[in-house]
């Protein structure tokens, strides 16, 4: 089996798998109960807060553990977008190349009565002056994603949040496929939200985090219990996971450089055995920097729902589109907003996303199965 589709998840790092199974077996008290076993839970709970905290350079009142990035997606959109509409500000402005987790969301804000101005990228960028000139008495936040997960495009996030804290605006950051990248500092990028979940990294499925920067006061509760997660998520924490998750983030920081060398070379590997093996592709995307561990490539004359099931037959996993929804094959609303009217491009797309144990043989299979396919 070999696997291109680390975007959409990842297995568990062995390393992290030992964590995660330690702290199950060891640490079952209730974090929030006040014997041994609780508090040894809850010492846990927050060294694993502290670590996120320390990587992300926030207080560690700041982390907020959930479900994943959908959640915390939905909980920090709504909850920013609900107290600033109170001051009069109910026009958000957002990018078009969203994941469905915010965009959605965003939908159903509108709703409610939002006003959502959508900026598409021009001309293969996207422009701080189409944010800006936008911006009216009105706007009460900016929401812009780390990378976008089907292009692996970086998306100019620091000057974004400038103009967001000049302008005293919410700035979300759905950073779901932007981290442990040399290119972006979230210790140098104004936001006030930020989001992630673990499985994208090596760590545990069903479990992400929230940095809500500020927003102890507008930071909505969804459900109602008790105290927990300063008594804005109620529910039992989930401490194995937590725990899991700051080894998984932690290890993909510290190996960010080695991880991120590698991935830049299969990629560079890639494209020189597609041009060797003389197949028709162009990368997809914006016109600036990208993520070395997402490729996403218009295969030209070939449909993807052909190649990517020839490719599962030969074993080898890839998708096309995003992920969540890349069971259904549906057109990429991100790729159409990058090349409107581009139709064969957007029917003969393919995504492919490194991780840490892929190799250049794997490469070479990979070529190999094409050349088979689309020759
Ligand atoms: N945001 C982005 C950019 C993603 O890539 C994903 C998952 O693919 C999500 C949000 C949703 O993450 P989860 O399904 O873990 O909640």
């Amino acid at each position: 089996m070999i696997y291109f589709d680390h975007a959409a998840t990842t297995p568990l790092d062995p390393r992290v798998l030992e964590v995660y199974i330690k702290t199950l077996k060891e640490t079952y008290g209730n974090p929030s109960a006040l014997h041994r076993l609780g508090k040894k839970a809850n010492g846990l709970l927050r060294e694993a807060r502290e670590t996120l905290a320390r990587i992300y350079g926030v207080d560690p009142h700041e982390v907020y553990f959930t479900s994943g990035a959908t959640e915390s997606n939905n909980w920090a959109l709504i909850s920013q977008a609900r107290a600033y509409g109170k001051r009069g500000k109910e026009e958000i402005l957002t990018s078009s190349l969203e994941h469905p987790a915010v965009e959605k969301t965003l939908a159903y804000l509108e709703k409610e009565g939002f006003r959502i101005v959508t900026i598409p990228p021009r001309e293969g960028k996207i422009h701080l002056e189409d944010f800006a000139e936008k911006i009216t008495d009105q706007t009460g936040g900016l929401v812009c994603m780390a990378v976008n997960n089907e292009t692996g495009d970086i998306l100019p996030l620091e000057d974004l949040g400038n103009l967001a804290r000049d302008h005293g605006l919410f700035f979300h950051v759905d950073g779901v496929q932007g981290m442990a990248l040399k290119e972006i500092d979230f210790k140098e990028i104004y936001f006030t939200s930020l989001t992630c979940s673990g499985h994208k990294y090596y760590g545990p499925k069903g479990m992400g985090f929230l940095l809500a920067k500020n927003l102890a006061y507008s930071l909505e509760p969804f459900h109602h219990g008790g105290g927990q997660e300063f008594g804005r998520r109620p529910g039992t924490v989930d401490v194995p996971g937590a725990v899991a998750l700051a080894k998984a983030l932690s290890l993909a920081y510290e190996e960010e450089e080695e991880n991120q060398e590698k991935m830049e070379d299969l990629k560079s590997y890639l494209l020189e055995g597609l041009d060797k093996a003389g197949i028709a592709y162009e990368i997809n995307g914006l016109s600036g920097q990208k993520s070395p561990r997402i490729c996403n490539l218009w295969l030209k004359g070939q449909k993807a729902d052909k190649v990517l099931m020839a490719l599962d037959l030969e074993g080898i996993c890839l998708s096309a589109g995003s992920a969540c929804s890349a069971g259904t094959l549906q057109e990429s609303p991100v790729l159409a907003s990058i090349y409107p009217g581009e139709e064969d491009r957007l029917k003969e797309s393919v995504r492919l996303s490194f991780g840490r144990e892929n190799t250049r043989e794997e490469i070479d299979e990979l070529i190999e199965s094409l050349r088979k396919i689309c020759g």
